[in-house]
């Protein structure tokens, strides 16, 4: 019972195959590591498990349904979300408006500033945060924003995060932070993608680890807790 499946997944840039008949499914509750070395395809694989790209060959299964996605925003319909490590919010608005602007339909409506600001802080709390929902976004750092842009996409979505590459500009405090909110998410039964090329994070936090070369999958397994690092 996969959340989200790729089945036989090709894709081709020119002469070039990024993905060469990707099979990949990801289980609820699940922290499932994408492990590879730069230009492996896991970009490529992301953007075809959330409609950025379309496949050449083979499909996108939500819950076992085939779907096509058309874009993101799709597949956040679906459930499906994503956070890059360059933080794509708005830095200059609050950290509450990041939360929930855009949400369909918006449910604090245009103008309810207060409620959306009650709201966002119970929410940052769950995560871990104690700060001014009304404070830009902007002024925190990025592990802060890192956050916050986790929880707008569960928020949102709900089913699936994809996190890619989010240690990328964290210190190690941080990056122990971010982990803790990793985990407390799997505990919900979200089921999680961790895009890294650091293989001690991928002992520290996954449960399965995927392993891209050259557009091929040359390894899948599963990851016993005696074979982590603490
Ligand atoms: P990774 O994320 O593992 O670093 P990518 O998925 O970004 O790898 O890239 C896999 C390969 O596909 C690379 O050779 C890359 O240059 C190529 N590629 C990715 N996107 C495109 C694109 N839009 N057009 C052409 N080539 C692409
Ligand atoms: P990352 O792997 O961190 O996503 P990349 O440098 O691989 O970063 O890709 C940056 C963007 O450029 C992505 O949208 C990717 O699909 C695209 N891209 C990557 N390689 C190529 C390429 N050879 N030609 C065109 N676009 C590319």
């Amino acid at each position: 019972p996969y959340v989200l499946e790729a089945r036989g997944v090709t894709k081709i840039f020119g002469n070039h195959t990024a993905l060469d008949a990707i099979d990949f499914g990801l289980r609820p509750g699940e922290v499932h590591a994408l492990l590879g070395e730069n230009g492996a395809g896991k970009s490529t694989l992301i953007k075809v498990l959330t409609g950025a790209y379309q496949p050449d060959v083979g499909g996108v299964f939500v819950d076992g349904a085939p779907v096509t996605l058309d874009n993101p925003l799709h597949a956040q319909t679906h459930g499906i979300g994503t956070v890059y490590q360059e933080v794509n919010l708005l830095p200059n608005r609050s950290v509450a408006e990041n939360l929930y602007l855009g949400h369909q339909p918006t449910r604090f409506g245009l103008v309810d500033h207060k409620k959306m600001e009650a709201a966002a802080k119970t929410l940052l709390e769950r995560y871990g945060l104690a700060i001014d929902p009304g404070s830009d976004l902007g002024s925190h750092s990025v592990a802060v924003q890192q956050i916050v842009a986790i929880a707008r996409a569960v928020e949102l979505s709900g089913k699936v995060l994809i996190l890619d590459e989010p240690t990328a500009s964290l210190d190690r405090n941080e990056v122990e932070r971010l982990f803790e909110v990793i985990a407390d998410l799997k505990q919900s039964g979200l089921a999680i993608i961790f895009i890294t090329h650091f293989l001690d994070q991928v002992f520290a936090i996954s449960d399965r680890v995927t392993v891209l070369r050259n557009g091929k999958l040359v390894d899948t397994r599963q990851l016993d807790s005696v074979s982590r690092t603490d």
